[in-house]
């Protein structure tokens, strides 16, 4: 069998150890006769899953006791809503800073339950950096700073966190929740859409400090209320269980691979090995970010013209290569090295790239 060399930025690959194992699991799952599809929400081996995705991602993420680990629907995109709706209380200011079309989708929403301000932005340059941020600069009754830790898209990454006093911090970090050591202790909520580094499509993590959840609005729709989701560790109404067993098997996984020490590391020389191919083409292979804000997930580059660009990505798609497409916003290519993507596909990729660039 031959497994693409798979580059898309979302749904995106998965641990080949992990479809396997669910391969093997899925009509009789620990002697139920059964495929976790088929079990009760409410059953003792269901429950058993659940748990284990939750304590597993506290383990690895270090997640101190007073935040809460919640699983929700609706993507990342349904959170760009409920973060104002229950946060953006009347009086404050929802302060968001600019990166990329994810945080202006967020910052779109919160526009529509309250006030809002942009602390910073680098759309004049194409979201090609992450500006510097001043933490002595925001709303003075501000509810929260929202990031985007990193852009998808532009392929950009912040390196290090603001740190504000007093001021709640949110991040989404969709994109690159896992890929590296992180210290939750900077942040009051962190949110994720699973299918980019945490699993398949589905289900939503979230991850709130008990303090923020506190001072929230009350009387909202049940369903979009935080609290409803805390009371019930995320059992309100039925979770989506199959891609919550998913992400249990991707825990288990990073795990094995050392914990996320190990996969940044990893991590780390994939994107050294894809930058330093660009770098060293002779301005043939331009990044889209400028140094000190790349991202090692997202690798957004172009070519030196449209012809050369659609000439790389056929000849790219013949080799196997898929996913290689930059988005539509801004065009290019772009190459996603989540944590399931293989050293080995990113090897491949490199040699490709150099092999096209002496012959064009
Ligand atoms: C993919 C992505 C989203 C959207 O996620 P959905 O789960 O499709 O709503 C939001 N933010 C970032 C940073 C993303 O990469």
């Amino acid at each position: 069998m031959q497994r693409a060399y798979n580059f898309n930025a979302g749904p995106s690959a998965l641990p080949l150890e992990v479809l396997n194992r669910a391969q093997a699991e899925l009509l009789n799952f620990k002697g139920t006769g059964m495929s976790v599809m088929e079990l009760s929400h409410r059953s003792k081996e269901y429950d058993q899953v659940h748990q284990q995705a939750i304590s597993d991602l506290r383990s690895l993420l270090r997640i101190p006791d007073d935040y809460h680990v919640l699983f929700l629907q609706g993507g990342a995109s349904l959170q760009f809503s409920m973060i104002p709706m229950n946060f953006l209380t009347p009086g404050k200011t929802a302060d968001y800073i600019l990166t990329g079309s994810w945080s202006q989708k967020a910052l779109d929403e919160a526009n529509k339950h309250g006030e809002t301000h942009v602390l910073a932005t680098s759309k004049e340059e194409k979201y090609s950096y992450i500006p510097e941020i001043d933490v002595t600069n925001h709303s003075i009754n501000s509810a929260y700073v929202h990031i985007t830790s990193n852009n998808t898209i532009y392929g950009t990454q912040w390196e290090t966190y603001p740190t504000y006093e007093n001021v709640p911090l949110i991040a989404d970090m969709s994109s690159d929740i896992l890929s590296r050591e992180i210290n939750i202790n900077q942040f009051d909520m962190i949110y994720a859409g699973a299918q980019k580094n945490l699993g398949p499509s589905g289900v939503t993590v979230a991850i709130i400090k008990d303090s923020l959840l506190k001072q929230g609005n009350s009387n909202l729709p049940t369903m979009l209320d935080y609290n409803t989701h805390v009371k019930s560790n995320s059992l309100y109404n039925t979770p989506p269980t199959f891609s919550i067993y998913m992400l249990s098997l991707v825990l288990d996984w990073v795990k094995q691979q050392g914990g996320v020490p190990a996969i940044e590391a990893k991590n780390n020389e994939k994107a050294a090995l894809l930058y330093n191919t660009i770098d060293d083409s002779d301005g043939f292979y331009k990044a889209h970010a400028k140094t000190g804000s790349r991202s090692i997930m997202n690798v957004s580059y172009t070519l030196p013209n449209e012809e050369l660009t659609k000439k790389f990505l056929t000849q790219a798609k013949e080799k196997g290569f898929i996913g290689l497409n930059g988005h539509r916003s801004i065009g290019g290519c772009r190459a996603s090295i989540y944590n399931a993507v293989p050293y080995e596909s990113v090897e491949a990729l490199a040699s490709f790239m150099e092999v096209f660039k002496s012959e064009n």
